[in-house]
Protein backbone atom coordinates (compact mmCIF):
# COMPACT_ATOMS: atom_id res chain seq x y z
CA UNK A 1 0.00 0.00 0.00
CA UNK A 2 1.25 3.75 -0.70
CA UNK A 3 2.93 5.46 1.98
CA UNK A 4 0.89 8.21 3.39
CA UNK A 5 1.13 11.73 1.88
CA UNK A 6 0.77 14.79 3.35
CA UNK A 7 -2.78 15.38 2.32
CA UNK A 8 -3.61 12.08 3.76
CA UNK A 9 -2.41 13.31 6.98
CA UNK A 10 -4.15 16.67 6.95
CA UNK A 11 -7.69 15.00 6.23
CA UNK A 12 -7.20 12.09 9.17
CA UNK A 13 -9.23 12.66 12.28
CA UNK A 14 -6.02 13.11 14.96
CA UNK A 15 -6.07 12.68 18.80
CA UNK A 16 -3.81 14.81 19.84
CA UNK A 17 -2.29 13.33 23.58
CA UNK A 18 0.75 14.89 24.48
CA UNK A 19 1.12 18.83 24.19
CA UNK A 20 1.67 20.78 26.46
CA UNK A 21 -0.37 23.92 26.55
CA UNK A 22 2.59 26.08 27.87
CA UNK A 23 4.69 24.43 24.75
CA UNK A 24 2.50 26.44 22.25
CA UNK A 25 3.45 29.58 23.25
CA UNK A 26 4.80 31.63 19.69
CA UNK A 27 6.88 34.56 19.93
CA UNK A 28 3.93 37.04 18.59
CA UNK A 29 1.91 36.31 21.71
CA UNK A 30 4.45 35.94 24.00
CA UNK A 31 5.58 39.25 23.04
CA UNK A 32 1.99 40.81 22.89
CA UNK A 33 1.74 39.53 26.75
CA UNK A 34 4.58 40.51 27.58
CA UNK A 35 4.03 44.13 26.47
CA UNK A 36 0.21 43.94 28.10
CA UNK A 37 1.53 42.73 31.30
CA UNK A 38 4.70 44.48 32.09
CA UNK A 39 6.96 41.40 32.57
CA UNK A 40 10.60 41.49 30.98
CA UNK A 41 10.91 38.67 28.94
CA UNK A 42 14.76 37.41 27.26
CA UNK A 43 13.96 39.67 24.25
CA UNK A 44 11.68 42.51 23.83
CA UNK A 45 10.81 41.92 20.37
CA UNK A 46 9.24 39.72 18.06
CA UNK A 47 11.77 38.87 16.02
CA UNK A 48 14.17 38.78 18.81
CA UNK A 49 11.88 36.08 20.46
CA UNK A 50 11.76 34.12 17.11
CA UNK A 51 15.48 34.30 16.84
CA UNK A 52 15.61 32.64 20.38
CA UNK A 53 12.94 30.20 19.43
CA UNK A 54 15.41 29.15 16.48
CA UNK A 55 18.39 29.18 17.74
CA UNK A 56 16.70 26.73 20.81
CA UNK A 57 15.93 24.54 17.37
CA UNK A 58 18.96 24.24 16.13
CA UNK A 59 20.82 23.39 18.76
CA UNK A 60 18.10 20.52 19.16
CA UNK A 61 19.27 19.72 15.72
CA UNK A 62 23.30 20.00 16.18
CA UNK A 63 25.04 17.05 17.25
CA UNK A 64 27.65 19.02 19.18
CA UNK A 65 25.61 19.79 21.53
CA UNK A 66 25.24 18.42 25.21
CA UNK A 67 21.95 16.49 25.79
CA UNK A 68 21.93 18.16 29.63
CA UNK A 69 22.68 21.46 28.75
CA UNK A 70 19.69 21.01 25.58
CA UNK A 71 17.33 20.28 28.49
CA UNK A 72 18.14 23.36 30.74
CA UNK A 73 18.06 25.28 27.98
CA UNK A 74 14.75 24.05 27.19
CA UNK A 75 13.21 24.80 30.80
CA UNK A 76 14.39 28.43 30.62
CA UNK A 77 12.77 29.02 27.67
CA UNK A 78 9.97 27.24 28.56
CA UNK A 79 9.74 28.13 31.92
CA UNK A 80 10.33 32.26 31.59
CA UNK A 81 7.61 32.17 28.87
CA UNK A 82 5.56 31.09 31.22
CA UNK A 83 5.84 34.61 33.25
CA UNK A 84 3.75 36.58 30.38
CA UNK A 85 0.69 34.69 31.54
CA UNK A 86 -1.16 36.68 34.43
CA UNK A 87 -4.52 37.15 34.16
CA UNK A 88 -7.27 34.44 33.33
CA UNK A 89 -7.60 36.26 29.46
CA UNK A 90 -4.18 35.26 28.99
CA UNK A 91 -4.72 31.01 29.59
CA UNK A 92 -8.18 31.24 26.91
CA UNK A 93 -5.57 33.43 23.95
CA UNK A 94 -2.94 30.57 25.08
CA UNK A 95 -5.61 27.43 24.57
CA UNK A 96 -7.39 29.47 21.44
CA UNK A 97 -3.69 29.54 19.94
CA UNK A 98 -3.83 25.92 20.51
CA UNK A 99 -7.53 24.94 19.85
CA UNK A 100 -7.00 27.09 16.45
CA UNK A 101 -4.05 25.21 15.36
CA UNK A 102 -5.75 21.42 16.04
CA UNK A 103 -9.33 22.79 14.41
CA UNK A 104 -6.82 23.30 11.53
CA UNK A 105 -5.02 20.01 11.53
CA UNK A 106 -8.46 18.06 12.06
CA UNK A 107 -7.59 17.57 15.39
CA UNK A 108 -11.11 16.02 16.92
CA UNK A 109 -10.20 15.47 20.34
CA UNK A 110 -7.02 16.60 22.67
CA UNK A 111 -5.88 15.83 26.39
CA UNK A 112 -3.40 18.71 26.59
CA UNK A 113 -1.20 19.36 29.79
CA UNK A 114 -1.13 21.96 32.15
CA UNK A 115 1.98 22.56 33.83
CA UNK A 116 0.41 24.66 36.54
CA UNK A 117 3.15 24.44 39.20
CA UNK A 118 6.09 26.60 38.25
CA UNK A 119 2.99 29.33 37.60
CA UNK A 120 1.33 29.11 40.85
CA UNK A 121 4.78 29.40 42.70
CA UNK A 122 5.26 32.68 40.63
CA UNK A 123 1.88 33.65 42.33
CA UNK A 124 -0.79 33.11 39.83
CA UNK A 125 -3.31 30.88 40.91
CA UNK A 126 -4.82 27.80 39.11
CA UNK A 127 -7.92 29.58 39.60
CA UNK A 128 -6.92 31.62 37.26
CA UNK A 129 -4.84 29.58 34.80
CA UNK A 130 -8.35 27.22 34.88
CA UNK A 131 -10.90 30.48 34.61
CA UNK A 132 -8.93 30.67 30.93
CA UNK A 133 -8.61 27.14 29.79
CA UNK A 134 -12.38 26.26 30.92
CA UNK A 135 -13.88 29.36 28.74
CA UNK A 136 -11.27 28.47 26.03
CA UNK A 137 -12.49 24.54 25.75
CA UNK A 138 -16.05 25.45 25.96
CA UNK A 139 -15.60 27.69 23.26
CA UNK A 140 -13.62 25.58 20.97
CA UNK A 141 -15.88 22.46 21.50
CA UNK A 142 -19.08 24.91 20.24
CA UNK A 143 -17.40 26.81 17.51
CA UNK A 144 -14.19 24.63 16.36
CA UNK A 145 -15.44 20.71 17.11
CA UNK A 146 -12.39 20.57 18.87
CA UNK A 147 -13.02 18.16 21.97
CA UNK A 148 -11.07 18.35 24.80
CA UNK A 149 -9.99 17.12 28.67
CA UNK A 150 -7.54 18.31 30.94
CA UNK A 151 -4.31 16.44 32.18
CA UNK A 152 -2.71 18.22 35.10
CA UNK A 153 0.53 18.13 34.94
CA UNK A 154 3.13 17.99 38.24
CA UNK A 155 6.73 18.81 37.93
CA UNK A 156 8.92 16.39 38.53
CA UNK A 157 11.56 18.47 40.64
CA UNK A 158 9.43 19.57 42.89
CA UNK A 159 8.81 18.25 46.43
CA UNK A 160 6.63 15.34 46.86
CA UNK A 161 5.01 17.28 49.73
CA UNK A 162 4.41 20.50 47.77
CA UNK A 163 2.76 18.23 44.89
CA UNK A 164 0.39 16.46 47.46
CA UNK A 165 -0.69 20.08 48.71
CA UNK A 166 -0.97 21.25 44.94
CA UNK A 167 -2.66 18.51 44.60
CA UNK A 168 -5.49 18.75 46.98
CA UNK A 169 -5.79 22.10 46.08
CA UNK A 170 -6.39 21.54 42.45
CA UNK A 171 -9.52 19.10 43.38
CA UNK A 172 -12.00 21.67 43.22
CA UNK A 173 -11.54 21.77 39.51
CA UNK A 174 -11.82 18.17 39.14
CA UNK A 175 -14.76 18.40 36.70
CA UNK A 176 -12.29 19.29 34.09
CA UNK A 177 -9.05 17.41 34.76
CA UNK A 178 -9.64 13.56 33.46
CA UNK A 179 -5.88 12.45 34.24
CA UNK A 180 -2.74 13.67 36.30
CA UNK A 181 0.74 13.74 34.71
CA UNK A 182 4.56 14.51 35.15
CA UNK A 183 6.95 16.30 33.52
CA UNK A 184 10.35 18.22 34.07
CA UNK A 185 13.83 17.57 34.26
CA UNK A 186 14.48 14.00 34.99
CA UNK A 187 16.98 12.38 36.58
CA UNK A 188 18.11 8.84 37.85
CA UNK A 189 16.29 8.98 40.38
CA UNK A 190 12.80 6.24 40.69
CA UNK A 191 9.47 7.65 39.75
CA UNK A 192 8.01 5.26 42.72
CA UNK A 193 9.22 8.88 45.41
CA UNK A 194 6.12 9.93 43.54
CA UNK A 195 3.76 6.94 44.63
CA UNK A 196 1.83 8.87 47.50
CA UNK A 197 0.51 11.62 44.65
CA UNK A 198 -0.25 8.82 42.20
CA UNK A 199 -2.16 6.21 44.23
CA UNK A 200 -4.02 9.57 45.48
CA UNK A 201 -4.83 10.35 42.27
CA UNK A 202 -5.87 6.83 41.52
CA UNK A 203 -7.84 6.33 44.29
CA UNK A 204 -9.94 9.27 43.44
CA UNK A 205 -10.74 8.13 39.96
CA UNK A 206 -8.17 9.87 37.75
CA UNK A 207 -6.30 8.47 34.84
CA UNK A 208 -2.76 8.40 35.13
CA UNK A 209 0.44 9.17 32.77
CA UNK A 210 4.21 10.38 33.40
CA UNK A 211 7.07 11.50 31.31
CA UNK A 212 10.05 8.87 30.81
CA UNK A 213 12.22 10.74 28.95
CA UNK A 214 14.76 9.39 26.57
CA UNK A 215 17.59 12.17 28.21
CA UNK A 216 17.56 9.47 31.17
CA UNK A 217 20.54 6.81 30.21
CA UNK A 218 19.63 3.18 30.71
CA UNK A 219 19.80 1.12 32.98
CA UNK A 220 17.96 3.55 35.05
CA UNK A 221 15.72 4.75 32.41
CA UNK A 222 14.37 0.57 31.29
CA UNK A 223 14.07 0.50 35.47
CA UNK A 224 12.00 3.62 35.41
CA UNK A 225 9.13 2.32 32.71
CA UNK A 226 9.13 -1.00 34.43
CA UNK A 227 8.24 0.65 37.52
CA UNK A 228 5.64 3.12 35.72
CA UNK A 229 3.92 0.03 34.46
CA UNK A 230 3.63 -2.73 37.19
CA UNK A 231 3.80 -0.07 40.60
CA UNK A 232 3.10 3.47 40.13
CA UNK A 233 -0.06 4.42 41.52
CA UNK A 234 -0.46 1.07 42.95
CA UNK A 235 -1.10 -0.92 39.92
CA UNK A 236 0.67 0.89 37.43
CA UNK A 237 0.11 3.78 34.95
CA UNK A 238 -2.46 3.85 31.59
CA UNK A 239 0.00 5.03 29.51
CA UNK A 240 3.36 6.21 29.29
CA UNK A 241 4.55 10.16 27.79
CA UNK A 242 7.70 8.88 25.68
CA UNK A 243 9.20 5.89 26.98
CA UNK A 244 10.49 5.35 23.57
CA UNK A 245 14.14 3.84 25.80
CA UNK A 246 11.69 0.77 26.27
CA UNK A 247 12.71 -0.43 22.29
CA UNK A 248 16.25 -1.55 23.38
CA UNK A 249 14.65 -3.90 25.34
CA UNK A 250 12.73 -7.14 24.46
CA UNK A 251 11.29 -7.41 28.20
CA UNK A 252 9.84 -4.15 28.20
CA UNK A 253 8.17 -4.05 24.73
CA UNK A 254 6.68 -7.98 25.69
CA UNK A 255 5.99 -5.97 29.17
CA UNK A 256 4.06 -2.92 27.51
CA UNK A 257 2.27 -4.95 24.89
CA UNK A 258 0.85 -7.77 27.59
CA UNK A 259 -0.09 -4.45 29.61
CA UNK A 260 -1.47 -2.66 26.27
CA UNK A 261 0.29 0.09 27.73
CA UNK A 262 0.41 2.82 25.19
CA UNK A 263 3.35 5.37 24.52
CA UNK A 264 2.67 9.25 23.25
CA UNK A 265 5.89 9.27 21.21
CA UNK A 266 6.63 13.13 19.76
CA UNK A 267 9.38 12.88 17.34
CA UNK A 268 10.68 16.46 17.33
CA UNK A 269 11.41 16.59 20.78
CA UNK A 270 12.99 12.68 20.80
CA UNK A 271 15.44 12.92 18.11
CA UNK A 272 17.78 15.61 20.44
CA UNK A 273 18.11 12.69 22.78
CA UNK A 274 19.18 10.02 19.85
CA UNK A 275 21.85 12.70 18.46
CA UNK A 276 24.78 10.37 20.09
CA UNK A 277 23.84 7.36 17.21
CA UNK A 278 26.21 7.68 14.21
CA UNK A 279 22.31 7.34 12.31
CA UNK A 280 19.76 9.41 14.98
CA UNK A 281 17.48 9.35 11.97
CA UNK A 282 17.52 5.71 11.81
CA UNK A 283 17.92 5.04 15.72
CA UNK A 284 14.71 7.10 15.73
CA UNK A 285 12.58 6.25 13.38
CA UNK A 286 13.73 2.45 12.20
CA UNK A 287 15.14 1.46 15.74
CA UNK A 288 12.12 3.01 18.03
CA UNK A 289 9.07 4.07 16.11
CA UNK A 290 9.14 1.16 13.19
CA UNK A 291 10.18 -1.84 15.68
CA UNK A 292 7.45 -0.49 18.90
CA UNK A 293 4.78 -0.15 15.79
CA UNK A 294 5.99 -3.91 14.22
CA UNK A 295 6.20 -4.94 17.17
CA UNK A 296 2.57 -4.40 18.37
CA UNK A 297 3.28 -2.04 21.36
CA UNK A 298 0.73 0.75 21.14
CA UNK A 299 2.21 3.59 20.36
CA UNK A 300 1.03 7.27 18.87
CA UNK A 301 2.38 10.53 17.50
CA UNK A 302 2.09 13.53 18.87
CA UNK A 303 3.74 17.47 19.19
CA UNK A 304 5.04 17.79 22.28
CA UNK A 305 6.04 21.47 22.54
CA UNK A 306 5.46 22.87 19.31
CA UNK A 307 6.23 26.05 19.70
CA UNK A 308 9.71 25.17 20.75
CA UNK A 309 10.21 22.57 18.49
CA UNK A 310 9.99 24.49 15.12
CA UNK A 311 6.60 25.15 14.62
CA UNK A 312 5.86 21.37 14.13
CA UNK A 313 2.58 20.12 15.43
CA UNK A 314 0.59 16.87 15.59
CA UNK A 315 0.85 17.24 11.20
CA UNK A 316 4.18 17.90 10.78
CA UNK A 317 4.62 14.39 13.52
CA UNK A 318 2.98 12.17 11.56
CA UNK A 319 4.41 13.35 8.17
CA UNK A 320 7.59 13.07 9.33
CA UNK A 321 6.92 9.17 10.63
CA UNK A 322 5.29 8.44 7.17
CA UNK A 323 8.27 9.93 5.30
CA UNK A 324 11.14 8.30 7.09
CA UNK A 325 9.85 5.03 8.67
CA UNK A 326 7.61 4.44 5.54
CA UNK A 327 4.17 4.40 7.52
CA UNK A 328 1.28 3.16 4.62
CA UNK A 329 -1.89 5.44 4.97
CA UNK A 330 -3.05 2.12 6.42
CA UNK A 331 -0.41 2.32 9.57
CA UNK A 332 -1.37 6.00 9.69
CA UNK A 333 -4.73 5.07 10.32
CA UNK A 334 -3.58 2.99 12.62
CA UNK A 335 -1.66 5.53 14.77
CA UNK A 336 -4.77 7.83 15.01
CA UNK A 337 -6.76 4.64 15.98
CA UNK A 338 -4.19 3.94 19.03
CA UNK A 339 -4.41 7.30 20.31
CA UNK A 340 -8.26 6.78 20.53
CA UNK A 341 -7.77 3.35 22.58
CA UNK A 342 -5.32 5.30 24.62
CA UNK A 343 -7.18 8.16 25.11
CA UNK A 344 -9.62 8.78 27.96
CA UNK A 345 -12.78 9.90 26.28
CA UNK A 346 -15.85 8.52 27.08
CA UNK A 347 -16.74 5.35 25.44
CA UNK A 348 -19.31 6.64 23.51
CA UNK A 349 -16.57 9.48 22.22
CA UNK A 350 -14.42 6.53 21.51
CA UNK A 351 -16.57 4.09 19.24
CA UNK A 352 -17.82 8.52 17.29
CA UNK A 353 -13.82 8.97 16.80
CA UNK A 354 -12.81 5.24 15.71
CA UNK A 355 -16.56 5.91 13.09
CA UNK A 356 -14.87 9.12 11.75
CA UNK A 357 -11.44 7.67 11.35
CA UNK A 358 -13.00 4.96 9.37
CA UNK A 359 -15.17 6.25 7.21
CA UNK A 360 -12.12 8.69 6.42
CA UNK A 361 -10.05 5.32 5.40
CA UNK A 362 -12.84 4.41 3.32
CA UNK A 363 -13.07 7.65 1.47
CA UNK A 364 -10.80 9.94 1.83
CA UNK A 365 -11.80 13.63 1.47
ZN1 LIG B 1 6.08 16.25 27.04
Amino acid sequence: MAQATAAFIAGLPKVELHVHIQGVLDAPLRHKLAQKNNVPDIADTVEGLERRYQEFFSACCDRSTDVAELSRGFFELFERGGRVLVTADDFYELAMLYYRRAAQMNVRYAEPFIDFMELTRWGVSLDTQMAGYRRAQVEAKRTLGVKSAWVLSFSRTADPIEMMAAYEDALRHRDMIVGIGMAGFSDESSPLKFNQLYTRARQDGFRLTIHCDPTVPAPAIHQHIRECVTQLGGGGVDRIDHGISAADSTGLVDLLRRNAIGLTICPWTSLPALMHHDDPDQAFFEGVVRRLFDSGVRISIHSDDPALAGQNWVQEALEVVADRAKFTQEEVVQLSLNAVEMSWASCEAKAMLREEIVAYQASPA
